[in-house]
């Protein structure tokens, strides 16, 4: 299945950005109708930029996603935000809150986004605490941005049994609604639940917005297949490379025919692979 438009573009908004770029970029999202937009700024305030993007979307009907740092949650920006049109705000971090209750803002518009690496997914459990903890029901696992060559990441099977394991011990995440991305770590949350996306969904029901206006399939998937300025958003997505890219992904890995997993894990996540690999045939290495 290829749907002609994605329901959903992500947005990583550049720092230092040209002002008219980013309007023009908006506008060109305008025109593809995505039911939802978004946006994560790594800024460490809410600039004129960002406001000046919000603006253009407030009276539509995209729904507007917008994670920022943590630290740029001031009051100035909760003052900003508030009639916005922003549907949902996630504040990024990248450690539990170990202070006790002081570190994290409680609001009932704020949610957490945390992306996992190596460093920090022995904190799930914490985290998770952190959350419930501070009133705060919703948590996002973003996916990992892959554009700029990042070793992606993933836990072995091992560490996989590990997490699962302390999420059980810790109680688990009953309380919180989250959105996880990767296959593998859903499973680690939810044992025995089918993982809820039918495969990868890169260039169907997303795109996604590099800093760079560089457009891919999706943040974790490093293909390039336009940029954003030199083209319409609108001529890439009907273009003829990512209908064949989509084509592709439609198409089970070549390495995973064999394994009896593959109904479950409809072949984990192509983007990783592809990072591993340098094709769309390999395997998740979080299978491995
Ligand atoms: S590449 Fe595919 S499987 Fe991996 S995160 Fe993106 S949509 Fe999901």
């Amino acid at each position: 299945m290829e749907l002609a438009s994605p329901i959903t573009i992500y947005w990583d908004i550049p720092a230092a950005a040209d002002t008219s770029l980013l309007q023009r970029v908006a506008a060109d999202i305008l025109d593809c109708r995505p039911l939802m937009l978004q946006i994560t700024s790594t800024e460490p305030r809410l600039t004129e930029d960002i406001l000046t993007v919000l603006e253009q979307f407030r009276d539509s009907p995209v729904s507007v996603i917008l994670t920022i740092p943590l630290a740029a949650y001031d009051d100035s920006c909760r003052d900003h935000l508030q009639g916005s049109g922003v549907q949902e705000v996630l504040l990024a971090v990248n450690h539990a809150d170990r202070s006790g209750g002081e570190g994290w803002p409680v609001s009932g518009l704020v949610g957490i986004s945390f992306p996992v690496i190596s460093g920090n997914w022995r904190e799930l459990p914490d985290l998770v605490h952190s959350c419930l903890d501070h009133g705060i029901t919703r948590l996002v696992l973003p996916m990992q941005r892959l554009y700029e060559g990042e070793p992606p990441f993933f836990l072995t099977v091992r560490e996989q049994r590990e997490l699962a394991e302390a999420l059980a011990v810790a109680g688990g995440a009953v309380g919180l609604n989250l959105t996880i991305h990767d296959p593998f770590l859903w499973r680690a949350f939810n044992p025995g639940v089918p993982f809820p996306q039918g495969g990868c969904q890169a260039a169907n029901t997303m795109i996604a917005i590099s800093p760079d206006g560089g457009v891919y399939p999706c943040p974790s998937l490093p293909v390039r297949l336009g940029t954003v300025g030199s083209q319409s958003l609108k001529e890439i997505i009907a273009s003829a490379s990512k209908k064949e890219l989509r084509r592709k992904l439609l198409a089970h890995p070549g390495a995973c025919w064999e394994c009896g997993e593959l109904v479950e894990c409809r072949g984990g996540c192509r983007g990783r692979a592809y990072v591993m690999h340098q094709s769309l045939e390999g395997e998740d290495p979080a299978c491995w």
